[in-house]
């Protein structure tokens, strides 16, 4: 089934089994996509990850993301990277394991830089806690097609931030700032949107 077209600076060529996290097809796989096990979300618009107005390698974070591919704890546990069950706790709650929904979307931690992101943009919804279920939700909310963009470049600069000040959390031994990491999105945000988009004209400041 092809669910959409993916281009990659600098990775060659090839197809991809959107029911495998690595992109494997195996027929252990198969199987469970034809038994109901793993949902491939025929309607999901993977075109929408390459439209929005951020960089191509943020949005290939994005899309790393979608597909489980980030260094998550819980992936690099997967990969034998770590193999100590307390090595799989979130860095920054210490609460549960580090999967990729959970930093991006459920972690404690991260759900006030979002809260702090929708409060911004006067946006109250229910959100899923399942990655490509919650980029799909976002990029159902507008028609407008470039407020579309706007709101899915927002979507990529604050999963960006996100996990470039985990990152600094786990590498550099700093500590996490919510309000830091909100304003690093926003200004993400600002200057994605701003590089790219012919309609943006107000200031940052504004
Ligand atoms: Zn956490």
């Amino acid at each position: 089934m092809l669910v959409g077209i993916l281009i990659l600076e600098g990775e060659p060529d090839r197809w991809l089994w959107v029911a495998d996290s690595e992109g494997k097809y195996t027929v252990k796989s198969a199987y469970s996509v034809l038994q109901g096990e793993i949902p491939t979300d025929a309607d999901f618009n993977y075109n929408n990850i390459w439209t929005t107005f951020a960089t191509t390698s943020s949005n290939t974070f994005t899309w790393r993301a979608l597909m489980d591919r980030i260094p998550c704890k819980l992936n690099l546990m997967r990969k034998n990277v770590i193999n100590r069950i307390e090595e799989v706790t979130c860095p920054l709650c210490n609460e549960v394991e580090e999967s990729t929904s959970h930093i991006l979307f459920c972690c404690s931690k991260t759900w006030l830089v979002r809260a702090c992101c929708y409060r911004w943009l006067g946006i109250s919804t229910a959100l899923p806690s399942e990655v490509m279920a919650h980029f799909s939700q976002h990029s159902g909310i507008l028609s407008n097609k470039n407020q579309k963009q706007g709101l899915m470049t927002i979507w990529t600069a604050m999963a960006w931030s996100i996990w470039t000040c985990r990152n600094i959390v786990v590498f550099d031994g700093q500590g996490w700032d919510y309000e830091r990491v909100f304003e690093l999105a926003q200004l993400k945000s600002w200057n994605w949107i701003q590089a790219k988009s012919k309609e943006f004209t107000c200031s940052f400041y504004e």
